[in-house]
């Protein structure tokens, strides 16, 4: 992963600063710094190979720290959110609520009054779901834009995390569609119909079974199109683009992807005329960007065993202490930030500092030999990471955060 990044003098940069500096910019560790230039390189990736035609939306669980957010309004066509909080980052980047969907299985009926007044798009997950919309719609004399999120009979094969086929708490099943539609059909004065969305799984790196989830997904909206009250303006196909974390993971093709997304595409044209289409990725256009860097505070070696410790751990990053999304423990790419190569290495655990042996960062990694002072990087970062993790934990000081 260091090879993403320039290294000057055997010292990690991000955005042009030696990761020593920065620490000293920032004024603490630890800390997590978010890359420009990374994430526009992510995004150029993904305009590069898919059609002109794919709107691109930010799904900001993913990172919500605002300058991100901020970041990524200049370069994405829309922003996915999941709570109301959430919503009001994405209004607050200046991005219009046109372009802005809110989705997520338990929004609360405060929420989703907030949602109807904002007028974003409501991504409905149940028929009980849209009752209460159109119960809001008509208190507040305007018209809700909903569009229905489907929980497929399919699922992305290799996906770590499923989100579609069988039961799910995510949308609602295919056989529900039926009553949607005639509830909205019924209210037609409160429920604007705008289209569908299908989000089958999250992180996936292998390109023929997102190319088939896409296409199942484009087939599955143009039987339910010919029940719908009205045009599909909206086509949300879910993203589920993976990156690479550990060891033997390759990073996906998207040359191929994007490949299938153009014969897509062309199909959707025919049978979905109206239809925007909709990519929407959180861990794509982030995670690489990101590095979290903790400060070593001790050294000790412990049957044969070398621990350095850090001045965080899982309470900022649970994702790469293994705590989250992993059935077997890896260790996510890292280095000894000021010490890259190093003048030697050796085989060391880099543990966070609270009271619980869940606290590692790496097991048994071939790191630079690393003394209190140094720093550990983890790269792959920028998504689920602070936001994600317990920072309540052990009362520690929370992680700073930079996008430089
Ligand atoms: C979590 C989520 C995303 C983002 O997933 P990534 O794996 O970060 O790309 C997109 N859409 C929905 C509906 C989600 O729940």
């Amino acid at each position: 992963m260091a090879e993403k990044f320039i290294i000057e003098n055997d010292c990690l940069t991000i955005g042009g600063i030696p990761i020593s500096r920065l620490a000293q910019q920032i004024g603490q560790t630890p800390f997590f710094a978010y890359s420009r230039e990374l994430i526009d390189r992510q995004v150029n990736l993904l305009r590069t190979h898919t059609p002109e035609k794919i709107s691109i939306h930010y799904a900001i669980k993913a990172n919500p720290f605002v300058p991100v957010i901020h970041h990524l309004s200049r370069l994405v066509e829309g922003f996915d959110v999941a709570s109301a909080n959430e919503m009001a980052l994405a209004l607050n980047s200046g991005v219009s609520p046109e372009d802005i969907s809110f989705a997520g299985p338990g929004k609360t009926v405060e929420e989703l009054q907030r949602a109807v007044a904002a007028q974003v798009l409501l991504n409905v997950e149940s028929v009980t779901e849209l009752h209460r919309i159109k119960a809001i719609a008509a208190e507040y004399g305007i018209a809700a834009r909903v569009s229905l999120r489907i929980n497929p009979d399919y699922n992305l094969n290799s996906s770590g995390m499923k989100m579609g086929g069988g039961p799910r708490q995510f949308g609602m099943d295919v056989s529900c569609v039926q009553e949607a539609m005639m509830v909205i059909r019924d209210n037609s004065e409160q429920l604007h119909f705008e289209g569908f969305q299908i989000f089958p799984g999250s992180q996936n790196l292998r390109a023929d079974f997102l190319i088939e989830a896409q296409s199942k997904a484009l087939d599955l909206v143009i039987e339910l199109a010919k029940i719908a009250p009205g045009p599909v303006r909206r086509f949300n196909l879910g993203g589920g683009f993976g990156v690479p974390y550990f060891q033997g993971d390759k990073e996906l093709d998207v040359a191929s992807v994007g490949e299938a997304m153009h014969v897509l595409v062309a199909k959707a044209e025919q049978y979905l005329p109206e239809a925007e289409i909709i990519l929407e990725l959180g861990r794509f256009l982030v995670a690489p960007g990101g590095i979290y860097v903790a400060k070593i505070i001790d050294r000790k070696v412990s049957h044969g065993v070398t621990y350095l410790v850090a001045d965080g751990g899982m309470n900022h990053h649970l994702a790469a202490s293994g705590n989250i999304g992993q059935l077997i423990r890896r260790n996510y790419p890292a280095v000894i930030g000021n010490k890259v190569q190093g003048q030697q290495r050796e085989v060391a655990n880099v543990v966070g500092p609270l009271c619980t042996p869940l606290d590692i960062l790496l097991n048994q990694g071939d790191v630079a030999v690393a003394e209190p002072g140094d720093y550990i990087v983890i790269f792959q970062s920028g998504a689920y990471g602070l936001t994600a993790s317990p920072n309540g934990f052990l009362s520690q000081k929370s992680a700073a955060e930079v996008l430089v």
